[in-house]
């Protein structure tokens, strides 16, 4: 298997990928980011925490203008995450008269580029979950 990083430092690539958090140790806060302080009370103490790989489609848009590089239209999207946690990510593979807010999603990740070491870029979105 090629070597793989994560495109983002809280995308975590194990055999069940997912999202970890900076935790607030005082009220629960969570931040992608590294943080001094918690933006919520104030407090300086932080642990890690593992993120579900699974939520609910909270909001999305269909973008149509991005970079030469980024293949458009694409979906936009906000997922609440269960058991905690909003992000931020593309929904892969859906058409926009398929999605409502409140589906449930799952965590998906991809290569996103290849280096001339062949060490692998992978990125994350989401997918509509089947619910069959
Ligand atoms: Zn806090």
């Amino acid at each position: 298997m090629a070597n793989q990083i994560p495109v983002v430092d809280y995308l975590v690539l194990d055999t069940a990928p997912h999202l970890r958090a900076h935790q607030c140790t005082s009220c629960d806060a969570l931040f992608f980011d590294r943080r001094n302080a918690c933006a919520h009370c104030g407090r300086t103490d932080f642990a890690q925490k593992a993120l579900a790989a699974t939520g609910t489609l909270r909001a999305y848009t269909q973008v149509h203008r991005a970079g030469p590089s980024v293949k458009v239209p694409y979906i936009s999207a906000v997922v609440d995450l269960a058991g905690g946690g909003v992000v931020k990510a593309n929904l892969l593979d859906a058409e926009l008269s398929d999605i409502r807010p409140g589906l449930p999603v799952r965590l998906r990740t991809f290569v996103a580029g290849i280096d001339d070491d062949e060490t692998e870029a992978v990125a994350f979105g989401f997918e509509i979950e089947d619910t069959q």
